[in-house]
């Protein structure tokens, strides 16, 4: 057995959430620059340019993307050969809690659903735990924006509605949040499980490599046509219009109830700000 020390796993998360609130991942950037080149309006080519210079201001100037610095969501790999003495989860928020004070975030936590106080510190994190085999513990870490999160649905669609009926769902979906998700957006497909694995799925699609390349066939073409359909709406950069709605579409998937077809639609705007660290 190994034994991780949760001073290590606080500090990562600290350094972690400062780092994504201000330097936006450069797999991300390329896109939105190539992104800028195909437009052809005016205006939504200004707009993606608007989005570059102010990565750059950002990763320059050690400040944050964008005012709202989000909800810090992680996805935790625990090792099954892995020992820690005390509580992981106070660990990880004690490390949301010191970054965002010393980085200068935004703390966007309320405590209950209508008194709306603020926690202050912007805990606590939503954490997804995984057994795995291993001796190491692996953190995925997200700042999650609450605008596009806003626009994300999930939906119990009947069996019968098949591939066109999730592609329907999707492309209306889309085209409803418009520019309010501030686009353009990733858009993270889960397709499957029940009610509330196909949420997680959903978000865990959007922790995916941007050039990966899905293995299941008939899933990668299904990512592929929603992604040229999605660009089609024409809802564009910030819902000026134009060409690029979105950058990607990540379909994770799951089996399911034979009654069930669950489809969750996570969006996340262009300050798509996640990492992955290992212990
Ligand atoms: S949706 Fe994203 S880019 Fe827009 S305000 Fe929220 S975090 Fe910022």
């Amino acid at each position: 057995m190994r034994n991780i020390e949760l001073l290590e796993v606080t500090n990562i998360v600290k350094k972690s959430v400062i780092d994504i609130n201000y330097n936006l991942d450069q797999s991300l950037v390329s896109l939105i620059q190539k992104a800028k080149n195909r437009e052809t309006k005016d205006l939504s080519k200004s707009i993606l340019s608007d989005i570059l210079e102010n990565q750059e201001i950002a990763r320059n100037g050690q400040v944050p993307l964008c005012q709202d610095t989000g909800v810090v969501v992680v996805f935790l790999e625990v090792g099954t050969e892995v020992t820690f003495h005390g509580d992981i989860y106070e660990a990880i928020n004690e490390g949301v809690r010191q970054g965002y004070k010393e980085g200068f975030l935004r703390n966007s936590m309320v405590f209950h659903p209508f008194d709306r106080v603020n926690t202050r510190d912007n805990t606590p994190a939503i954490i997804h735990t995984k057994l795995v085999k291993g001796d190491k513990i692996k953190l995925h870490i997200a700042s999650k924006g609450g605008g596009s999160e806003n626009m994300s649905k999930v939906v119990m669609l009947s069996p019968s509605e098949g591939i066109q009926g999730v592609k329907k769902l999707v492309l209306d979906t889309v085209f409803a949040a418009g520019g309010k998700p501030c686009p353009p957006i990733i858009v993270g497909i889960g397709i499957g499980g029940n009610f509330e694995k196909s949420a997680i799925l959903a978000k865990e699609a959007l922790f995916r490599d941007l050039s990966d390349s899905n293995p299941d066939e008939t899933i990668r073409n299904l990512e592929n046509e929603l992604y040229d359909e999605i660009n089609k709406l024409g809802v564009g950069p910030m819902g000026v219009g134009g060409e690029t709605t979105c950058l990607a579409v990540k379909i994770n998937y799951y089996p399911m109830h034979i009654a069930s077809l669950p489809v969750a639609i996570n969006i996340q705007c262009h300050s798509a700000r996640h990492t992955e660290v290992e212990l």
